[in-house]
């Protein structure tokens, strides 16, 4: 532990955003990052808990103490190679992760706690500007092949751990390029693409050979793989999104939020966005349905394409704004949460339910009721919503069932995600393994990384008889 009073003597101050007036204009990112004296200031909070809940607060198990204590006393590529320890691609949670660490943190007892996640991504990005971080190929070979269907951060974990272990890895995705979610689905706003191209080079030059616009089961066989591989992990996501099946679905202007975010993604990177029906809010009134992550990118997306406004729905009702943390700490608490793209100018409402989509060929409003504490409509509560976009983002339900998993036939839990357990990652069929959303539902990145890292050690210890990789 650095400072022994540092949590007494020093308040604790975080990143902030630029001006929403100033972000809206472009879809770079705009989190502007502290001094490094100010970063070492709030490492020195850390208090060195005897029990630091931060540990197992955090999916991957970061040793926090260990490398708040380093970056307050300025032995950053230490620190990096700590937190690198336990975590394949910290400049992504650093950006994106919602930090269930600092929710379980002993100072958030009294709402100040450690800014983990800021201390973690400047660790890394100094990192990356010191060229500490490069590429760690394998002194051995073992002569084993590992087949990673999906290049989320799942399979992405998967397939530098493995690579890693000396294992030659084959990574098959069937968009164009590798990232999944972290390219294809959170905007560059939030996440610039560079964090994942580097990534991808690293990988490269490690020995993972990515095999682009490979769709298993449908263009490539799962059975070639089978009978090719070793070992095959599916970590293909939770791609199923949850539709709206009322009156009105079908018309023009109502669309899933993953038919919207990937578009905008693809036009950042000078990519053809791979249909003919671009999909704009540009001089439109856009409602949201679904409160999440991926309702909240869409409306950061809907402003900056100049959206005439953007109106969020959500079924259930408003959370409060404060959690009590005698019932929740150190567990994650439900409580509003206000994202950086609802400050840039949206309405949001609660336990608001869609009856109708309204319009002749093309959406022109919702009609909409409220509902009450067990989700029913209140009868007289109707109301009407303007609307020539409505995006859907209500979640996922599950993996698609069509091409891999059928053509692989494993055996699916009661949610229909892919059967495994977190020990040996196994499906119900010989060689195939699986992580990520594809086996535990939507998540989060952070969870994805875990599950890519000890499915990774589970397969080296079926093909080695043991393993040294970290689970
Ligand atoms: C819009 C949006 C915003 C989000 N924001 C956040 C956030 O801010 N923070 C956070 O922590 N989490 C966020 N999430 C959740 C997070 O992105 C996911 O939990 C995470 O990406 C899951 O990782 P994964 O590797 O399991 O799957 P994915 O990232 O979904 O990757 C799966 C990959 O498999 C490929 N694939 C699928 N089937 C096949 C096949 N048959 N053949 C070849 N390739 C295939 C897909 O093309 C994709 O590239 C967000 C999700 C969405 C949709
Ligand atoms: S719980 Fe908070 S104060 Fe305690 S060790 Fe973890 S980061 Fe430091």
């Amino acid at each position: 532990m650095g400072k022994v009073t540092g949590f007494l003597e020093i308040d604790r101050a975080d990143r902030r955003y630029a001006q929403a007036s100033d972000r809206i204009r472009h879809y770079r990112e705009f989190v502007l990052p502290l001094s490094e004296e100010a970063t070492r200031n709030q490492a020195a909070r850390c208090m060195n808990c005897g029990i630091p809940y931060c540990h197992t607060g955090c999916p991957v198990n970061n040793q926090i103490p260990d490398w708040n204590d380093l970056t307050y006393r300025g032995e950053w590529e230490e620190a990096a190679r700590n937190l690198l320890s336990t975590n394949n691609f910290p400049e992504v949670t650093g950006r994106i992760c919602p930090a269930p660490c600092e929710a379980s943190c002993t100072l958030n007892i009294q709402d100040t706690p450690v800014t983990i996640k800021t201390i973690e991504c400047a660790i890394i990005d100094r990192a990356f500007a010191e060229g500490w971080v490069k590429p760690e190929p394998s002194s051995h070979k073992t002569g084993k092949k590992v087949a990673i269907v999906g290049s989320g951060p799942a399979g992405l974990a998967c397939a530098q751990q493995l690579a890693r272990a000396g294992h030659e890895v084959h990574l098959y995705e069937k968009h164009a390029k590798a990232g999944g979610l972290l390219r294809y689905g959170i905007p560059d706003f939030k996440l610039e693409k560079r964090h994942v191209d580097r990534r991808i080079e690293q990988m490269t030059v490690e020995g993972v050979v990515f095999h682009y616009n490979a769709n298993v089961g449908r263009n490539v066989s799962a059975q070639s793989l089978v009978d090719a591989y070793d070992a095959i992990a599916v970590a293909g996501g939770a791609e199923a999104s949850r539709d709206l099946p009322v009156p009105g679905r079908d018309l023009g202007g109502v669309h899933f939020a993953m038919d919207f975010l990937p578009q905008q993604n693809r036009r950042v990177s000078n990519e053809p966005i791979g249909t003919n029906e671009p999909i704009l809010a540009s001089g439109k009134h856009v409602v949201v349905i679904g409160g999440g992550d991926t309702g909240s990118d869409c409306i950061g997306t809907s402003i900056r394409q100049g959206a005439l406004s953007v109106t969020q729905l959500e079924i259930m009702p408003m959370p409060p704004k404060a959690e009590d943390k005698l019932l929740t700490w150190p567990n994650w608490p439900l409580k509003l949460r206000t994202s950086s793209s609802h400050e840039e100018g949206a309405e949001r409402d609660f336990a608001v339910t869609t009856t109708t989509f309204e319009g002749e060929n093309v959406v022109t409003g919702l009609r909409c009721m409220r509902v009450d504490d067990r989700m029913k409509p209140v009868a007289g509560s109707d109301f009407t919503l303007r609307a020539d976009l409505v995006l859907l983002a209500m979640g996922f339900v599950s993996p698609l069932k069509e091409g891999l998993l059928a053509e692989l036939g494993v055996a699916l839990d009661n949610r229909g995600n892919v059967a495994a357990d977190t020990v040996r990652y196994a499906s119900s069929r010989p060689k195939v393994y699986a992580c990520g959303d594809m086996r535990r539902g939507q998540s989060l990145v952070v969870w994805a990384i875990r599950e890519g890292r000890q499915c990774a050690a589970a397969i080296d210890e079926a093909l080695m008889g043991s393993t040294v990789l970290p689970r």
